[in-house]
């Protein structure tokens, strides 16, 4: 299948041979061809699948094929993104593969300053890419005009509704013209998105490519068992066994993702930690950094690292489990791309066992656990769920205590997945069959 058989114009053709695509992903052939014909459009993807071009290439193209009405340019087509890193991605994507069309557009989001907005906005413009709050801001003002939109893409929907956004979406929706084309991407379809697209979206096509919650099979996944408190030490070490890889690491809280990024520059690796409280400039300036290779590894929070846009990223760490199991499926969304090996290993504290357990039924077990030689954790993981059973501290019964019929430890991979590795060291996860020479080799991802 080649982009010109979607029925894709030269000019997008052209622009796409430019940037190295030779055939487009499965959200792709499946996508485009149906928004072209004008459809609305229920796609089911993640960051990492080509959502991205899914929804701007037939964008682009449509809007290219009508011509605006006269006076000045007032957008024709509205993106909306839960973060700004998004948006700002979503606006380097719409302007690379509109390289030969004849196409203005501008992003506008919080954090930033209102008047360079404004001023772009008066200029004139096409799409805009833009986040729900902001746009609110602009509506108020009346410094937008959203009565010429003809397209509506709402990216990364559930995200969307999680950050809290659902009110604001419908204030912007109800004042769109309603005769107008809607695509709508999500990662998951719980009941409130479809809810959403019930109310806004006219007789969609529905497209999927992963089922809901899957990751890419070529992404091994693995947990060390440690104590929290140990948790940086590990980590330390696991960095500096795979000192030429580009890692993401991934932290629950904008305060431990500052830490953690302060404590690894003490041990001499040079990190950078995006999260909510950065300004814009920074955060784009640390993922600038990242993506140059100055920073060798970024620590995120999730929210903050929604849609980020690394290329070729071997390895994934989770410094804590995330809160929701689907969560994970998002921070493993950055490895093993495209086919391409990926690795993601998270540290799980004792006390994390719920949640370690939820994304393991999530994922069927899929997951190898391997004690690190030296972190040991003071008591095992909880895998069952049996509570107080796992309170009991690691290899010290207490006195008059029965034996256990067999060490959790050893049963760790479950499922029949994984192998049990107790007492696997870290350094030979690193040197590996799996090791970095091969991971970087077979890489098609981008
Ligand atoms: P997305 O899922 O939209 O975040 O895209 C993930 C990455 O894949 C981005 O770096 C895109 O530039 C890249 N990409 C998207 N479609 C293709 C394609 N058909 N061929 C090669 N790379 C692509």
């Amino acid at each position: 299948m080649s982009f010109e058989n979607l029925g894709l114009m030269p000019e997008l053709s052209r622009a796409l041979v430019e940037l190295g695509y030779t055939q487009p992903t499965p959200i792709q052939t499946e996508a485009v061809p149906l928004a072209l014909a004008g459809h609305d459009l229920m796609g089911g993807a993640q960051t990492g699948t080509g959502k991205t071009a899914a929804f701007a290439l037939p964008l682009l193209q449509r809007l290219a094929q009508i011509p605006p009405a006269g006076g000045p340019r007032r957008p024709r087509a509205l993106v909306l993104t839960p973060t700004r890193e998004l948006a700002v991605q979503v606006h380097d994507s719409l302007r690379a593969y509109g390289k030969y069309l004849r196409l203005a557009s501008t992003t506008i989001y919080g954090g930033a300053g209102m008047q360079p907005q404004i001023d772009a906005l008066r200029r004139g413009v096409d799409v805009l890419v833009a986040t729900p709050g902001r746009l609110i801001d602009h509506m108020e003002r009346r410094s937008v005009d959203l009565s010429q939109i003809r397209m509506l893409v709402l990216d990364e929907a559930d995200r969307m509704l999680d950050m809290g956004f659902l009110a604001a979406i419908k204030r912007i929706l109800v004042k769109l013209p309603s005769d107008r084309q809607t695509l709508l991407f999500s990662a998951t379809f719980e009941d409130a998105i479809k809810k959403l697209a019930m109310e806004f979206l006219r007789d969609p096509r529905e497209v999927q490519v992963a089922a809901r919650n899957t990751v890419a099979s070529t992404v091994a996944h693995r947990v060390h068992p440690v104590d929290a408190v140990r948790k940086r030490d590990l980590l330390v070490d696991i960095l500096s066994a795979r000192w030429q890889e580009q890692v993401l690491v991934f932290g629950r809280t904008k305060h431990g993702c500052n830490r953690l990024a302060e404590q690894l520059a003490k041990s001499g690796i040079e990190s950078v930690a995006i999260h909510g409280n950065k300004s814009q400039a920074q955060r784009l300036r640390a993922l600038g950094d990242f993506k140059s290779g100055k920073a060798r590894v970024l620590v995120a929070t999730d929210v903050a690292a929604r849609g980020l846009d690394i290329p070729q990223l071997p390895l994934v760490i989770n410094f804590d489990l995330p809160m929701v199991a689907e969560d994970y499926v998002h921070r493993i969304g950055r490895t093993g791309r495209a086919g391409a090996s990926g690795e993601a290993i998270s540290l799980v504290a004792p006390d994390e066992s719920e949640l370690l357990r939820a994304i393991r039924r999530m994922l069927k077990n899929e997951l190898e656990i391997a004690e690190v030689d030296g972190y040991a954790p003071s008591r095992p993981l909880d895998l069952e769920g049996r509570g107080g059973n796992a309170q009991r501290p690691g290899g010290q019964r207490p006195a008059g205590a029965r034996p256990a019929k067999r060490s959790r430890r050893s049963r760790g991979g479950g499922g029949g997945a994984a192998k049990p590795q107790a007492h696997a060291g870290h350094k030979k996860h690193a040197g590996g069959a799996r090791g970095d020479g091969s991971r970087r080799g077979n890489g098609t991802a981008r």
